[in-house]
């Protein structure tokens, strides 16, 4: 008994140590966006066990001595294979890396850079209030084992609540806070105003619509216009390939789009239960995620707004 015992326990060992030894190969590679900015840019899907988080878009800027970061992946894993393909292109430390906003597949792998370079995080207060160390976040439900491991949970290390300019290494940017809820209760996005590249976290995807389930639809199109008054001609989402100058384009139409729809309908006196069936959005049907996420955005957009107007 006692043999057959620590047979299985020896044969669970080595069961476990085969789940362990290799990580999750995210085969990453970057993607130059502009001079001294590189992009890792993700599938557009939800996470799952197979892109084990790779469904978001995270950057890289150079600077004379060192790496900046917008937004460091969903997972430890992620950000030290993300670290090991930059490594190629300049041998550099990470000692910045900006998190757009709270949502996990944006900054899980914060902690690859504290623990690697001792890198600074700036980033919104709310992950501060609202996570701490040993909190199973979506990610460490949804991704597999050997890509979620070793991944922690981490404090901001300077949160602001207002504008802030920086120069590191030659390189200039702006960290712009929205100001009110708008993809979530605290979002920035980060403009580069020599390079006119501006980095929008998930106050814009494009090729699949957006989860706007923490959000407001009128946050939303503040951020928009917020966005449109900066002068880019590189325009990186927070999901989604195209990092053009049209790149808000598909935000920008759906959430206007959504507005009016929504006004109207409760101008003609929809009820909540309708709502969905009323106001389809179908110019956006071919988008990723549309069916799944769509019928949420136009019913919780129809309670923001008949809310607002009361
Ligand atoms: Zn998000």
């Amino acid at each position: 008994m006692i043999k057959k015992l620590s047979f299985s326990l020896v044969a669970l060992a080595l069961f476990n140590i085969s789940i362990y030894a290799e990580s999750f190969d995210y085969k990453l590679s970057p993607k130059k966006v502009s001079d001294n900015v590189w992009c890792f840019l993700g599938v557009l899907e939800g996470p799952s066990k197979t892109n084990a988080g790779a469904m978001v878009n995270t950057c890289y800027i150079k600077t004379t001595d060192s790496f900046v970061l917008v937004d460091s992946g969903p997972s430890y894993q992620y950000a030290s294979q993300a670290y090991e393909a930059m490594s190629k292109i300049a041998k550099l430390p990470v000692k910045t890396v900006i998190t757009t906003h709270e949502h996990d597949d944006h900054w899980l792998g914060n902690s690859f850079y504290k623990d690697k370079f001792n890198a600074e995080i700036i980033g919104p207060k709310y992950i501060n209030d609202h996570y701490k160390a040993g909190d199973k976040t979506r990610m460490f439900r949804v991704l597999p084992q050997n890509a979620i491991k070793d991944t922690k949970i981490i404090k901001v290390d300077k949160t602001p609540d207002k504008t802030v300019k920086m120069t590191i290494g030659g390189e200039d940017f702006e960290m712009i806070p929205i100001g009110q809820k708008a993809h979530t209760e605290e979002d920035f996005f980060i403009y580069m105003p020599k390079r006119k590249v501006l980095f929008a976290g998930d106050l814009a995807m494009n090729g699949r619509i957006t989860s706007n389930r923490h959000g407001s639809l009128l946050g939303q199109l503040k951020a928009i216009e917020m966005m449109k008054s900066k002068e880019y001609e590189v325009f990186v989402p927070g999901h989604g390939l195209n990092t053009g100058k049209n790149a808000m384009d598909d935000a920008e139409k759906y959430f206007t789009l959504l507005h009016k729809r929504i006004l109207k309908a409760i101008e003609d006196g929809v009820e909540e239960d309708e709502i969905t069936a009323v106001v389809t959005m179908d110019e956006f049907k071919d988008r990723a995620m549309f069916k799944a996420l769509n019928p949420r955005n136009v019913s919780d957009a129809f309670t923001e707004i008949e809310f607002a107007e009361d």
